[in-house]
């Protein structure tokens, strides 16, 4: 078993989920890759296994669910997913952080050390999510 696989089987482990074949991919997928990743990476980059539209679609959102994966804001009207924290759970995520997207090897990747900036909302509106996107060079870009 290599080292990715049995880091995805614990996780699936810890977070009380039977493996599947798309479950530990995607995990795997995830752990190798340290990136956002969206469903089209996602089926491109499983293409060998075959898994379809809806297996992968249900992977994510039960990953996100139990607080493996979060969500990661987008300006390309395309969801992305990344890795959460070991503070995450089922219906508790605290993945509020800044996001970077870099220019040129276009990864989104989480900045779990920057908190995202105090804000306050206008009387009468109520905030759900909160995110915040910096983009520019990645240090291995900039490198
Ligand atoms: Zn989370
Ligand atoms: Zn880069
Ligand atoms: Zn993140």
């Amino acid at each position: 078993m290599t080292h990715l696989e049995s880091t995805s089987l614990d996780l699936l482990k810890l977070h009380g989920l039977r493996k599947t074949p798309c479950r530990l991919a995607v995990l795997e997928l995830f752990f190798r890759e340290r990136a956002a990743l969206s469903h089209q990476n996602i089926e491109q980059q499983t293409q060998n296994s075959n898994f379809d539209r809806v297996t992968i679609y249900r992977t994510l959102t039960t990953f996100e669910e139990k607080g493996i994966l979060h969500r990661v804001p987008d300006l390309e009207g395309q969801a992305k997913y990344a890795l959460c924290s070991e503070k995450c759970s089922e219906h508790a995520h605290h993945d509020a952080h800044v996001h970077f997207k870099c220019q040129t090897c276009e990864k989104v990747l989480c900045m779990e050390d920057i908190p995202l900036p105090e804000t306050a909302a206008p009387k009468g509106y109520q905030v759900k999510t909160a995110s915040f996107l910096l983009e520019g060079l990645c240090a291995e870009c900039n490198g």
